[in-house]
């Protein structure tokens, strides 16, 4: 069973005391017909009939990219070949897709930089922020996480902290206000802001303000937040963060990553992977390495450049509700299909052993809903997924579905909840087929 903290079926809690969002079927339809957002679903390429609650693990693919990426690679890659770098300006690529992520999280212009994998850009801010806080006090040992973060988080925190005889602590999430209040051993906080699996959200500011108060900094994984829910990295007062291009973001399989560091702390130190590109001046070809002024230093290598326009079109579709009422906006639309897909569950699902264990809370809870089920969690997400409805499974017993309001409306919720009932009721998931595990779940 997992140990997250989860809700019974049964009604509780004064968020479950809030009015239904709908009742009736007809009643999600009218709201899909007057919502300001719906134009943003045109932006996807979404097969017919498919309900994707997938879009936290793998974002859908914009009708922009494959033209973009055809250009790129036809004109830019085909016809400017080595020109383009600076002719198509492949240079500054990362640079500009940077700077609009940026806005999506509270950061200004320059700040932030598309560059490697989340799990690389991890290494390399906790890297430097461990410097940054071990130079400040030797005598800071220990990097604190919590138990639930996301297995790469805790394996690059892990090695890293091993690599400078410092320790990985992990502090259950109601425990970090405590631990962080006798923290004078403490070098680093590094969470992910959404957590992957219950969807909680951690209160940023709050964190990093005992973080602080402690002399310790603070590095965040916005895998779950950027694009999905409102993040203020200045107004948190954060250190460093880092998150995914291909959730969220719709930048695609294996889309890189970004990384950000606070304008305080940026030239305090460079990150341990030197590459040319971080350089100053990496067309000098010195012997010695300079780093880059600012966020630029925190590229390594050459920048992947079909894979940067493909990310560059995902974001420009996040970025397509700013006129909409932007990041606010999508939040009070996610929220409202979370709530409703938790209410038809509970409505429809009591007695077939799921629970809610995603926050009930609005300010708890991020762009996804997650139920754990002792018995069959995989085998029902996979008769799901054969009727259409796509959502995953998170070991040991979870089923996490994950909302994004720039394509999912309420009637997708409702039937998404229908198709679930139906699963359970049917008992079509005990079905042979649903049960084979494959690699990806
Ligand atoms: C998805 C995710 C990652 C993915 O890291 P990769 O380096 O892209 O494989 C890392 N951390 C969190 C919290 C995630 O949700």
């Amino acid at each position: 069973m997992t140990t997250m903290p989860s809700s019974s079926l049964a009604p509780r809690s004064s968020a479950s005391q809030a009015p239904p969002i709908a009742t009736t079927r007809e009643a999600c339809q009218a709201l899909d017909a007057t919502d300001p957002l719906a134009p943003l679903r045109a932006q996807f390429a979404i097969p017919e009939g498919l309900i994707y609650l997938d879009g936290n693990s793998l974002g859908v693919l914009p009708v922009a990219t494959p033209a973009r990426v055809a250009q790129v690679v036809q004109h830019e890659w085909g016809q400017g070949l080595i020109r383009s770098w600076n002719d198509a300006g492949w240079m500054a690529l990362a640079q500009r897709t940077g700077d609009k992520i940026a806005r999506l999280v509270g950061a200004g212009p320059g700040e932030l930089v598309v560059a490697d994998s989340t799990s690389v850009n991890l290494f390399k801010v906790l890297s430097a922020a461990l410097s940054i806080a071990r130079a400040d006090d030797p005598a800071r040992r220990v990097i604190v996480s919590e138990p639930g973060n996301f297995p790469t988080d805790l394996y690059i925190a892990e090695s890293l902290a091993a690599q400078h005889g410092c320790t990985l602590e992990l502090v259950p999430a109601e425990g970090l206000p405590a631990r962080l209040a006798r923290g004078a051993d403490v070098a680093l906080l590094t969470l992910t802001h959404v957590n992957y699996k219950s969807g909680r959200i951690h209160d940023m500011a709050t964190l990093t303000q005992a973080a602080h108060a402690a002399g310790a900094l603070t590095v965040w994984d916005l895998a779950h937040s950027a694009g999905a829910v409102p993040v203020d990295l200045h107004g948190a007062q954060a250190d460093f963060a880092v998150g995914c291009g291909y959730k969220y973001l719709n930048g695609g399989p294996g889309a890189p990553a970004f990384v950000w560091a606070h304008p305080r702390h940026v030239e305090r130190f460079w990150q341990p992977l030197a590459g040319w590109i971080g350089h100053a001046a990496p067309f000098e070809f010195t012997p010695g390495y300079r780093p880059a002024p600012g966020i630029t230093r925190y590229q390594c290598g050459t920048p992947p450049i079909l894979s940067l326009a493909a990310l560059e079109c995902g974001v420009d579709t996040v970025l397509a509700a700013e006129p909409l009422g932007g990041m606010a906006a999508l939040r009070a639309k996610s929220l409202a299909l979370t709530r409703l897909f938790a209410e038809r569950v509970e409505a429809r699902c009591a007695g077939h052993g799921l629970s809610v264990v995603s926050p009930r809370e609005d300010v708890l809870r991020g762009s996804q809903v997650c139920l754990a089920r002792a018995e069959g969690a995989y085998a029902i997400v996979q008769a799901l997924i054969a009727r259409g409805v796509i959502g995953d499974f998170r070991a040991p017993d979870v089923l996490r579905f994950g909302f994004t309001p720039l394509y999912i409306g309420w009637t997708d919720t409702w039937d998404a909840a229908e198709h679930l009932a139906q699963v359970m009721a049917t008992g079509q998931w005990r079905e042979d087929a649903f049960q084979q595990r494959r690699a990806v779940t």
